[in-house]
């Protein structure tokens, strides 16, 4: 193998166990490693993702954390409602570190909307009683995944807007509201909208992610996402920030770390 990389790249928001990402997982997990990627967080997306998550940290080389979330996404939430019980259960499971991914969809679907605002709702209590960061899945539903955070928050609550592509007000509403912000591959896109602003943000709450095995970033944009691309992030969001790779990736990490209280 080469020399590894002397920075670390910590990809925020991955779902390494999807099944696109299998076939060929002991290459993908090398590339993480010959790209500096040491730190990747594991958004759950139903019940099953738990057993997955299992396998893969059986797997995994040490030289890669693993950071196992409980949560069900908004569009896998069920008709007749999420088991509250069995998820508040896996949520206090000790190797446990963050609560989601949870959140409001309103684009594939306006159906259960009812449902899914409850589902958020529930979500938000585990994170304050476990005190674990909550990790928010926000498609055309700013304005009320904003405003139910607002009235849950009552300190504890504090967590990820993952794969952010609001606008600077909305970015700072939820920097009020105590959360980090999930840059991805969005912002290597010609109209990312948020490569305009994020400059000013606070750089205290940036984070990488990649959202693998969607939203690749260019020069790989269409294709199937992996982790090690986190790498094309950073680079650009090194740029937009006037630093370079290595102070990127240590403040993005840094960032991660007082989070996931690594
Ligand atoms: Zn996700």
């Amino acid at each position: 193998m080469q020399d590894r990389p002397a920075f670390r790249l910590f990809d925020t928001h991955c779902h390494l166990y999807h099944d696109r990402l299998a076939p060929d997982l002991d290459a993908v997990l090398l590339r993480c490693q010959e790209a500096g990627v040491t730190d990747i967080a594991l958004p759950a997306i139903d019940f099953d993702t738990q057993p997955l998550v299992e396998e893969l940290r059986a797997i995994c080389p040490s030289a890669i954390r693993l950071y196992p979330m409980a949560g069900i996404h908004p569009t896998d939430v069920p008709a007749d409602g999420v088991d509250f019980g069995k998820l508040e259960a896996w949520a206090h499971e000790p190797e446990v570190v963050g609560i989601g991914e949870t959140g409001l969809d309103y684009y594939w679907s306006r159906d259960l909307v009812d449902r899914q605002q409850e589902s958020l709702q529930f979500h938000c209590r585990l994170a304050r009683e476990t005190g674990k960061p909550i990790i928010l899945h926000v498609r055309d539903s700013t304005d009320d995944v904003l405003r139910i955070i607002r009235e849950e928050q009552d300190g504890r609550l504090r967590g990820i807007w993952h794969c952010y592509t609001g606008t600077l007000d909305q970015g700072l509403m939820a920097v009020d509201l105590n959360l980090h912000l999930g840059i991805g591959g969005v912002l290597t896109y010609p109209k990312g909208g948020i490569s305009e602003w994020v400059h000013a943000l606070p750089a205290d709450r940036l984070l990488l992610e990649t959202d693998a095995p969607f939203l690749a970033p260019v020069p790989h944009r269409g294709k199937r996402n992996e982790p090690a691309y986190v790498r094309a992030v950073a680079e650009k969001l090194a740029l937009l920030l006037n630093r370079s790779l290595e102070e990127t990736a240590a403040l993005t990490a840094a960032n991660a770390d007082s989070l996931f209280g690594a």
